[in-house]
């Protein structure tokens, strides 16, 4: 791919908080960004030059939206990968592939794909009706099993845990019968991830590990550099590698990885684009994974990984915005605002990168 000229259009599919500092990390470097999403006076449409208001289906509107674009990314797994066959058709050149989004906006191909990478997953199995549930369940090596959506699950969001046969039917009913899959617990002692990126030439760029902490499902905070053993950061990246090369992928991505007792580490899912564990970047990094993922797309060099500091990130939701004033007289820190208007419980407002060394 030929290096986006200075002042080139990059299209950001996704509207929220990502598209924001995409569109800011897009703007530093000379581009002009145009976003496309369902929601007026967006995160992303906040700080963009332009912004199409428009569902992901509206094939009228993608093809508009392809001939304004140099280059069209998202910022959203879940845009139906078949928006991104319409920009293609259209002659769009679009990073990551629709390839890349169908396998990681599914759990199963995706754990699929991991295994045939030969990285580890937990045990799984395919759930399409209660009967199936209720084999698989029998089938688990691990007597609690998380039960899950197969596609448009996030932040914990569409999981049920099964504890017991007797719990089997509600789980079931819980999601409504949709597409599942049961996956045996991982009993980890450490939840890490490792966000990485690979150009249009294959080169690709790790950086360090962040440890993450979840409360009810959501990421709370990431440490980074995480003090995690030599071993485990060398699988943690050949883990990614294996990952980017194998989906022939362009652009920022993160794996969440279960680490084990003998440092063993188990694939827990790919986010095909930047991602909050990868926030710290912002002020740990000369490059942050927002600039990387505009560099790897535009098909300019990929930029410098390597840590300079070490950082904690604390996700800001719901009310936690509110104490701004507090949070933003904090020394060593820097806080990012997302500028939704409406701090729901829940809801990530923004997050505080704090500097630890
Ligand atoms: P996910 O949306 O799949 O990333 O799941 C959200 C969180 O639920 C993870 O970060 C883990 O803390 C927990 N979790 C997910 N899958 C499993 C599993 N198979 N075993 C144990 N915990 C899990």
């Amino acid at each position: 791919m030929t290096p986006l000229k200075l002042g080139a259009t990059i299209g950001i599919l996704g509207d929220g908080q990502l598209g924001r500092m995409l569109s800011q990390a897009a703007s530093r470097l000379g581009f002009k960004v145009v976003t496309f999403g369902p929601d007026k006076g967006s995160p992303a449409a906040q700080v963009s030059l332009a912004s199409k208001v428009a569902a992901y289906s509206d094939e009228a509107a993608l093809i508009k939206f392809a001939e304004q674009c140099d280059v069209v990314t998202f910022e959203f797994e879940n845009v139906p990968a078949k928006s991104l066959d319409v920009l293609v058709a259209q002659g769009a050149v679009v990073a990551p592939s629709s390839k890349a989004l169908r396998i990681t906006q599914d759990r199963v191909l995706e754990k699929t794909f991991a295994r045939e990478q030969g990285i580890g997953t937990v045990d799984f199995f395919v759930v399409d009706s209660l009967e199936d549930l209720a084999e698989a369940y029998r089938n688990s090596p691990t007597p609690e099993a998380l039960l899950k959506t197969r596609r448009e699950g996030y932040d914990g969001k569409g999981q049920v845990w099964v504890r017991g046969p007797g719990e089997v039917a509600n789980a079931f009913a819980t999601l409504g019968g949709r597409p599942a899959i049961l996956e045996s617990k991982a009993d980890f002692l450490r939840e890490i991830s490792v966000v990485a990126a690979r150009g249009w030439d294959g080169a690709v760029k790790t950086f360090p590990i962040g440890e993450n902490h979840h409360v009810h499902g959501i990421l709370s905070t990431t440490l980074a550099p995480a003090d995690v053993p030599d071993a485990v950061q060398a699988q943690a990246r050949e883990i990614a590698a294996k990952v980017l090369n194998g989906l022939d992928y362009v652009g920022v991505l993160a794996v969440e990885l279960f680490v084990l007792p003998g440092d063993k580490l188990l694939l827990n899912e790919i986010a095909p684009r930047v991602h909050n564990s990868g926030h710290w970047t912002q002020d740990g990094c000369l490059c942050d994974q927002f600039e990387m993922h505009i560099r790897a797309v535009a098909g300019w060099p990929l930029g410098d990984a390597d840590a300079l500091h070490t950082v904690e990130m604390t996700n800001l939701l719901g009310p936690d915005i509110l104490d701004w004033p507090r949070l933003s007289a904090e020394p060593k820190s820097r806080l990012y605002v997302y500028g939704k208007d409406d701090p729901r419980p829940g809801r990530k407002m923004g997050h505080i990168n704090r500097i630890v060394s």
